[in-house]
């Protein structure tokens, strides 16, 4: 038995969906909701619910205790991520879950002056809490989304340029339904005990270079207009966006220029028996039709 977290979300129905597709049986995956109610798709194609919270340890316990391998995806609440987790994993271990998997994410540095440590520290947190639990572990540590990329540029980018403080950062976000299919697969086989993987694109890009395909795909000259930080934050606000987002933003352009999220080893291509699909693919895909 499987079973899968934050199952109601983006990735986790993704890694649902791949499952079901490639024939794996649904009354053999447990989905964990917060409630019924959102969990309703999921119950429709077979699957079971648990209903838990990371908050509330005991009702973790419980659903878990089917498990023979727990996908355990991380949280989406930013506050108290890392005591969410740790505790996740423990309730994972009382309830005798043999192989855990877990959604961490792809990273240069574990140090605490990482310009994205306000989003690595509850997942180096989290992979501590694994090493030692005792389980057994397969780490994926996830690039960050190519999905982000439209919301980053917005929505007049062909006016405005590529307006992001990345400096010629290399980076290899790749898309999450790969990441979802990946994530299927590696639950589909075995011999993944105790390994870590690089879910990213297998070729770095930069900020340039999207400004760069955008130009070839409008037909006129897209720039990449690379502000300092601060000149970054001032303006998103004026535009409207919320100071957290702004951060968050700001936070993940400083990584992409401190090569955080380059490629390196990426696992990806292998664990999906294909390429990933490339940032010009997915910009062909978002902006070809303009
Ligand atoms: P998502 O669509 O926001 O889904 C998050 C899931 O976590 C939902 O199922 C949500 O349940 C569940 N959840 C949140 N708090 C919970 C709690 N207290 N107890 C139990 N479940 C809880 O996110 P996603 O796109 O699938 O991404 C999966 C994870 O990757 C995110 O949670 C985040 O940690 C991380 N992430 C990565 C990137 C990246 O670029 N690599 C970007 C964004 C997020 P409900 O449906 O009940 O809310």
């Amino acid at each position: 038995m499987i079973v899968i977290t934050g199952a109601t979300g983006q990735l986790g129905s993704g890694v649902i969906e791949n499952l079901i597709q490639k024939g794996y049986d649904p009354s053999n995956i447990i989905a964990l909701a917060r409630s019924e109610e959102k969990a309703q798709s999921l119950k429709a194609k077979g699957v079971q619910i648990n209903i838990g919270d990371y908050n509330d340890y005991s009702s973790l316990v419980e659903a878990f205790k089917e498990a023979d391998k727990l996908l355990f995806i991380s949280s989406n609440e930013m506050e108290n991520r890392a005591e969410q987790q740790v505790s996740t994993v423990k309730a994972a271990a009382e309830a005798g879950v043999q192989h855990i998997f877990y959604t961490s994410i792809q990273r240069k540095s574990d140090m605490p002056d990482s310009p994205i440590n306000f989003v690595t520290n509850s997942h180096i947190a989290t992979e501590k809490a694994i090493y030692e639990s005792g389980m057994n572990y397969t780490l994926l540590r996830n690039n960050l989304y190519m999905d982000i990329l439209p919301w980053v540029l917005g929505e007049n980018v062909a006016e405005t340029g590529v307006f992001y403080p990345a400096n010629d950062g290399q980076i290899a976000y790749a898309l999450r339904s790969d990441m979802a299919e990946a994530t299927a697969n590696i639950l589909m086989s075995e011999n993944h005990e105790n390994k870590e993987y690089n879910l990213s694109n297998s070729a770095n890009f930069s900020f340039g270079m999207v400004a760069d395909h955008l130009s070839d795909l409008f037909g006129k000259k897209v720039n990449y207009v690379n502000p300092n930080a601060d000149v970054y934050k001032e303006t998103m606000l004026n535009a409207g966006a919320a100071p957290m987002v702004v951060e968050m933003l700001a936070g993940f352009a400083q990584g992409a220029a401190q090569g955080e999220f380059e490629a390196g080893k990426s696992d990806l291509a292998k664990l999906l028996g294909r390429d990933a699909v490339t940032y010009k693919e997915f910009l062909n895909g978002m902006y070809a039709t303009r």
